[in-house]
């Protein structure tokens, strides 16, 4: 049996999930999905009123079949995975979320699919207070991009690090690409393993809460997709200045030393997905920061050196890889 038609997929998929009105999505309604939508979905555009006095943080990111997700993984996790890391975005830059776009490419018009995609979508939309205004859907090979739209007061930039500021990551690293041979079912893991990997691969935690704390503390700061040793190679580029890491220093999940073993420390310093954040914070805010007991580390120092240097126990250190690259 055809599935859908181009139209109705869009209207039973995402207008009648999106909309404060619909019967349908009562469940899925709050005030949030009022936040200065005009007019949403089905006209040529959407209307939207920014708010007043703040700055739009914008952001889009493509998620390609087998290059950034299992094609066959579950389309819930798919959604949720999708908008979590252009969440991150908007977390990486201190902004709060106010909408999105969606453009879907699809091999095929499939409600076994598009039910639990459409689903997923809806109930991460609704955990982070964010809302679908647009989109455009294709058929062609399975790829997703959605483009992000926050409110951003302080915002948190990749230029504004200097010489002796401290270099902090949040929570831990390495757990996402610990996680990939069991999501990608190479390794199978145990029960529990099966469960980390999945939570730290589909589910990657946007870091508003620690963003939001640090806005008026950090002087620069990003979110980790491709690897610490990579992402602070750009604060450093765009701060005009270089790194120096202790490697002993930094926080490694569990699962990283549970899957990987030996080659834990590489993992967390290398390996992508993590988005945590990675950000500078000069020593004058320091002991401000810290009364904070926020779930971060101070893992080195920004040098008027450029490059990035890595020390473990004092002696230097070479990382094999250089963080994820497309091309
Ligand atoms: P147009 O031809 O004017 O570009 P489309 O036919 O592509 O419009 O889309 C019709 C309406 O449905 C537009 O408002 C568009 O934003 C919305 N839309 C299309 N695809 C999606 C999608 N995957 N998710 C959300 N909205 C979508
Ligand atoms: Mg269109």
């Amino acid at each position: 049996m055809a599935g859908p038609g181009e139209f109705e997929l869009i209207r039973e998929y995402f207008t009648s999930r999106f909309q404060p009105d619909a019967e349908t999505a009562s469940s899925a309604v709050g005030p949030e999905f009022e936040q200065g939508v005009e007019l949403g979905i089905g006209d040529d555009c959407a209307l939207l009123i920014p708010p007043a006095g703040k700055r739009l943080a914008t952001s889009v990111d493509t998620l390609v079949a087998d290059v950034h997700f299992p094609a066959h993984a579950d389309p819930y996790r798919i959604a949720s995975r999708a908008l979590r890391v252009n969440l991150s975005d908007l977390a990486a830059m201190n902004a709060d979320p106010l909408w999105f776009t969606l453009a879907l490419t699809l091999p095929q018009s499939d409600p076994n699919w598009l039910e639990p995609f459409a689903r997923g979508l809806a109930e991460t939309a609704r955990r982070f207070g964010i809302t679908l205004v647009g989109g455009d859907t294709t058929r062609g090979p399975l790829s997703i991009t959605i483009q992000v739209t926050g409110a951003c007061e302080n915002p948190l930039r990749r230029d504004g690090a200097s010489a002796g500021d401290t270099v902090f990551v949040s929570n831990k690293l390495g757990a996402a690409a610990a996680a990939l041979p069991i999501v990608l079912g190479r390794v199978t893991g145990s029960e529990q393993q099966q469960q980390w990997a999945d939570a730290a691969y589909y589910f990657p935690e946007p870091q508003f809460a620690v963003a939001r704390a640090i806005g008026q503390y950090a002087s620069a700061g990003l979110d980790i997709s491709d690897g610490l040793l990579g992402d602070i190679a750009h604060i450093c580029s765009a701060s005009g200045l270089g790194a120096e890491l202790q490697l002993e220093t930094l926080p490694q999940a569990e699962l990283v030393a549970e899957i990987n073993g030996g080659d834990a420390l590489e993992t967390a310093l290398t390996g992508g997905d993590d988005y945590q954040l990675c950000f500078t914070v000069p020593e004058k805010h320091l002991s401000a920061l810290a009364a904070l007991q926020l779930p971060i580390t101070a893992i080195g120092r920004m040098t008027a050196d450029q490059g990035v240097r890595c020390l473990l126990n004092g002696e230097p250190w070479q990382a094999r890889g250089n963080g994820y690259r497309h091309f």
